[in-house]
């Protein structure tokens, strides 16, 4: 087999064949260059139509970047045809292995997709030596092509979270199914009108069709599964709420305690430095932080409280019946009303406005890990710096990091 031979072979460029090869540079500017040329065909057939092309209405010459071969960047200098068609004019004839205005070939850019699914763009680009832009750009396209939609048509249950997109301010909302730990939907905002695209995307059976909805306790998002699924149950997950109470109840009883012992220096230390132990379940403390969390307990009975409630509190979501769950939580409830904790009180009875939806979750166990999970690959997916500028491409970088599992 002689070099062009090879080349050719290797290359695949169907329709075309390797007319010259040149290389040029050394070290990391080595580049390769490799002139293709259309083979004779008896026929030029129409892209768009299918018909016989009477000929060649005129040839340009392309330069695109292929896959390196060994050490060297490639290029192609392509030889691409503009036919003649009786019908429809010049057309550009089509090539299986270079999209239309493409300006890397479709096996590098496949490469280029594989590679952003592990790699910050900007690795990427050095890697390829492309620019940010055209990788991303790369990158963009191949996710709309892989998630620009998505099936609703089996989808019963969902659940629902907003995460900021910037510390405090701007915010957004993805909507997953649990189950098959798939994101079907995400939009700026965390309002009513941010999720009522998702609603018409479902229709009038997908709507009807709706069982469960699974949410922290947000208002404007109720409302909105009420407006659009009055028959399907609202269930608040268990991560949500314990998440409010640590930062409702065991974060502002432990800076009350704080003040409160001001002048104490070492037992304020001790508090200060122990928010994360209280955050901890407890059978993930270790045997020496357990000595400290103990001196911190019983240096305040409050603390000791609100400790053991958060503890009790996480039972609820294992009731598989909802008469046992009721009975649990009037007993939870009495107990709180008892510490006079004031934040404890307060928790208590604003929860109590949203037990049937905790309830709900006897019916209906729907694992929102997911939603958790989501929320540390954002935080990742901002590390690798993508970028807030194009949120269409940053939503469906969510969208790939949970394609969901076939269920
Ligand atoms: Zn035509």
């Amino acid at each position: 087999m002689s070099h062009p031979d090879l080349i050719s072979f290797a290359g695949g460029w169907e329709g075309y064949r390797v007319r010259n090869t040149t290389t040029t540079g050394t070290g990391n500017e080595k580049r390769i260059e490799i002139e293709l040329v259309p083979k004779f065909q008896e026929q030029l057939l129409c892209p768009c139509c299918g018909k016989q092309c009477t000929g060649v209405h005129e040839t340009t010459k392309r330069i695109v970047r292929d896959l390196p071969i060994l050490d060297a960047r490639t290029y192609l200098v392509v030889h691409h045809r503009r036919l003649f068609c009786p019908q429809c004019g010049p057309v550009l004839e089509s090539l299986p292995w270079l999209a239309k205005h493409a300006r890397v070939t479709g096996r590098l850019a496949a490469s280029v997709a594989r590679l952003c699914s592990w790699l910050p763009i900007k690795h990427v680009a050095e890697f390829y030596a492309l620019s940010w832009d055209q990788v991303k750009e790369i990158d963009k396209r191949s996710l709309q092509q892989r998630f620009g939609s998505v099936d609703l048509s089996t989808v019963e249950v969902i659940g629902m979270d907003e995460f900021a997109l910037r510390k405090g301010h701007r915010y957004a909302t993805v909507i997953v199914e649990p189950h098959r730990k798939e994101v079907l939907f995400v939009a700026k905002g965390r309002s009513r009108e941010s999720i009522r695209p998702f609603f018409q995307q479902l229709g009038d059976e997908g709507r009807k069709r709706l069982k469960a909805v699974a949410m922290d306790m947000n208002g404007a998002f109720e409302e909105e599964v009420k407006a659009n699924c009055p028959q399907a149950a609202i269930v608040y997950d268990l991560f949500h709420v314990v998440a409010k109470y640590s930062r409702e109840v065991l974060d502002r009883v432990r800076n009350a305690e704080a003040d409160r012992i001001k002048d104490d220096k070492k037992a304020r230390k001790i508090i200060r430095t122990s928010r994360w132990l209280l955050l901890r379940n407890s059978r993930n403390v270790k045997d020496g932080d357990m000595v400290r969390l103990q001196e911190l307990l019983q240096a305040n009975q409050n603390l000791l409280t609100v400790y053991l409630l958060k503890e009790d509190l996480k039972q609820l979501w294992r009731f598989r019946c909802t008469e046992e769950a009721e009975l649990f939580w009037e007993q939870w409830y009495r107990r709180a009303m008892e510490s006079k904790i004031p934040q404890l009180v307060l928790f208590a009875t604003r929860l109590q406005v949203y037990l049937q939806g905790i309830l709900n979750h006897c019916l209906w166990q729907l694992h929102t890990g997911i939603l958790e999970g989501i929320n540390n690959k954002i935080k990742v997916i901002k590390r690798m710096a993508y970028g807030f500028r194009d949120h269409d491409y940053f939503f469906l970088k969510i969208r790939a990091a949970f394609p969901g599992i076939p269920g």
